[in-house]
C-alpha cells in the first residue's frame, strides 16, 4: 500500500482512536495486546451472558492485533448500535452500513457509519485490495444471534454455534464470544460502486 492513504480525509471521530506505529488509526473493534499478554482467552459466566469469552485490553495499551476482534467492544458496539471504527453511536434516523462478502446472510463486523465505511473501504489495506469481492449492505436496522464456542476439535479448531439472542439452554453449554448481526432488508452494492457515488458527495477531492 503505497503512502496515498494518508491523503484520504479523514473523519473527526475517526482522527480521535489510537494509531498504530505507522501513524494509522485504529478501529476500535480490534483487539490491543500488552507484552505481557499470554494469548489465552478468558472466560467468565455471569445470569445475563450465561458462560462468555471476556478480555482486558485498553485501546491505546500495548500493540493493536488487526484481523482480531475485541469480543468485549465487539459485543457492546453490536447491542448499542455503535460504529465499530470510531465507537460513536449511529442514529436511529440513519441507515447504517455493514462491510462483508457477496450476499453475507450476517455479519461479524460491527455496523459503520455511512462516512466511517467509506473512509475504511479506501484506508483499510484489506479492504482495499479485495475490490469487487467486497459488498456494502445499507440498512435501517439488524437483529442479533449469539455466535457462541461449543467445543474444541481434534485439531484444537474451536467448534462454534449460532444460537438466538438471551437463549438460557445455551449458557451452559457453550461459551459466548461475538454477536452475530442480520441486516433487515439491506441494500446490497458491491463496494468499489457504493464508494464511486457516495464518496464523492461526502469527502472533499483528494488534493493531490
Ligand atoms: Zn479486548
Ligand atoms: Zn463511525
Amino acid at each position: 500500500m503505497s503512502s496515498s492513504w494518508r491523503n484520504i480525509p479523514i473523519p473527526d471521530c475517526v482522527a480521535r482512536l489510537p494509531c498504530n506505529s505507522a501513524g494509522r488509526p485504529v478501529p476500535a473493534n480490534v483487539t490491543w495486546r500488552e507484552p505481557d499478554d499470554d494469548g489465552s482467552i478468558p472466560v467468565d459466566r455471569d445470569p445475563e451472558l450465561g458462560a462468555h469469552v471476556t478480555c482486558p485490553c485498553t485501546p491505546g495499551r500495548g500493540k493493536p492485533w488487526f484481523g482480531e476482534q475485541c469480543p468485549v467492544r465487539q459485543r457492546q458496539f453490536m447491542l448499542q448500535r455503535q460504529c465499530g471504527l470510531c465507537t460513536e453511536p449511529i442514529a436511529p434516523s440513519a441507515q447504517l452500513m455493514f462491510i462483508g462478502e457477496t450476499n453475507a446472510p450476517y455479519y461479524l463486523e460491527p455496523p459503520l457509519h455511512q462516512a466511517c465505511a467509506a473512509y475504511a473501504l479506501q484506508v483499510c489495506p484489506v479492504l482495499h485490495v479485495s475490490g469487487e469481492r467486497i459488498e456494502v449492505a445499507l440498512t435501517a436496522s439488524y437483529t442479533l444471534g449469539e455466535d457462541r464456542i461449543t467445543g474444541v476439535a481434534a485439531d484444537g479448531a474451536l467448534r462454534r454455534s449460532v444460537f438466538p439472542l438471551g437463549f438460557p439452554p445455551a449458557y451452559h453449554l457453550a461459551v459466548l464470544e461475538f454477536y452475530l448481526a442480520f441486516p433487515a432488508t439491506p441494500e446490497r452494492h458491491a463496494a468499489p460502486t457504493w464508494l464511486a457515488q457516495y464518496a464523492p458527495k461526502q469527502l472533499p477531492a483528494p488534493t493531490d
